[in-house]
């Protein structure tokens, strides 16, 4: 396989290009990631230091990696008075749950649970993977993740419940994955939120596939946009006097400091048959991983790395060495997950599997 000389990308990334030396013009755009700084984000917590309040932020928590480091930042570091919320994903694996638990017991910090009707998000889930079953597109791929958008809106209403007036998530800067801006037409180098352009995307190729038709799922896609976020319109309404911050728009998200801090100060962990910790907490990321397999034989990992490698964070061979070991299909995983969605008819998708294998041996064989 052709990649990239100077990050990883690979040559079927959509619409890539390379230069004379083999440098892709991903590489020739890319603007580093600029942090804010460590004592920017603490004097920004400064005002909501409030005793008279019984918590002086709220923190959603996955189980995952980064949510974890930000917990542990927050109230260790920080000193902040902490509520966590947890969205009870119906594809969470036990692993997440069990770092919760573990996380919240030692740093002494409550957590409210929440399920958003588990029905509700299988159906979704489901129909979802049916549609794009029946005519592959890879530009939608992630709607089946939908689900999760509404979760947001829940998370803002404990916010106003407890009276919390600050929000801090963990989401990261390298997460934004380029290819998928090409794939529904937006380009690469544009910092703002697309998301109208996204759905008008979506909206486009969905009247392609009348599979797609389902009432709960276009209820759900409209919410999603409405409040999927909290730069979305309603949750810019509803949260106009809840701040929300990232951690890591002020301190570099570095993975080593990370899993050390969260492996030996909380006891975090993650499934050893997986091999990577990244979003290891939600089944869903599999099913994912497959469909980008199948149709662009990459997966979010490539422009993940490709982004770490860029920054100087990751050195190239390493990048290289992880995606020939973490993207293969994890086979078992996803055979859990078509089970509690309900999806009884496999075929579709072992025609997944087999296609992917063959790319992949194709690709090997060429490089
Ligand atoms: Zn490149």
């Amino acid at each position: 396989m052709n990649r990239c000389q100077k990050c990883v990308l690979p040559e079927q990334t959509p619409n890539i290009t390379f230069d004379d030396s083999g440098v892709c013009n991903y590489c020739h755009t890319y603007r580093p990631v600029s942090y804010q700084g460590e004592d920017a984000f603490i004097a920004r917590l400064e005002p909501f230091r409030n005793g008279a309040r019984p918590y002086d932020c709220l923190v959603p928590i996955s189980g995952g990696r980064d949510s974890s480091y930000v917990l542990l930042k927050l109230v260790k570091d920080y000193k902040m008075r902490v509520l966590a919320v947890n969205y009870e994903n119906p594809f969470t694996v036990p692993q997440a749950r069990t770092n919760i638990k573990n996380a919240c017991q030692t740093l002494g910090v409550e957590v409210v649970h929440f399920c958003n009707g588990d029905k509700n998000h299988r159906i979704t889930f489901r129909q979802s993977v049916e549609a794009w079953l029946q005519r592959p597109s890879p530009g939608l791929i992630p709607i089946v993740c939908i689900g999760c958008k509404p979760a947001w809106w829940h998370i803002y209403g404990v916010a106003r419940r407890h009276h919390i007036p600050l929000i801090v998530s963990g989401g990261n800067p390298y997460e934004v994955i380029s290819y998928k801006r090409e794939l529904v037409g937006i380009s690469r180098d544009e910092a703002a939120n697309k998301a109208f352009y996204k759905y008008v995307y979506a909206i486009r190729t969905m009247l392609q596939n009348r599979a797609y038709f389902k009432p709960r799922l276009l209820l759900t896609m409209a919410s999603s946009y409405l409040l999927g976020n909290p730069n979305s319109l309603g949750l810019k309404l509803v949260g106009r006097n809840i701040t929300w911050l990232e951690l890591f728009n002020f301190v570099p998200w570095n993975e080593t400091t990370i899993l050390n801090r969260i492996r030996q100060e909380l006891g975090w962990d993650y499934p050893q048959n997986l091999p990577s910790s990244w979003r290891f907490d939600c089944r869903v990321k599999h099913m994912v991983d497959l469909m980008y397999l199948a149709t662009l034989q990459l997966t979010d990992k490539e422009d993940f790395y490709a982004k770490l490698v860029r920054e100087g964070r990751m050195d190239r061979a390493t990048a290289v060495q992880r995606l020939t070991l973490e993207n293969k299909p994890q086979i078992e995983e996803i055979g859990i997950l078509l089970d509690q969605a309900g999806i009884r008819d496999t075929a579709l998708v072992d025609a997944l599997f087999a296609q992917t294998a063959v790319s992949q041996a194709a690709m090997e064989t060429v490089g």
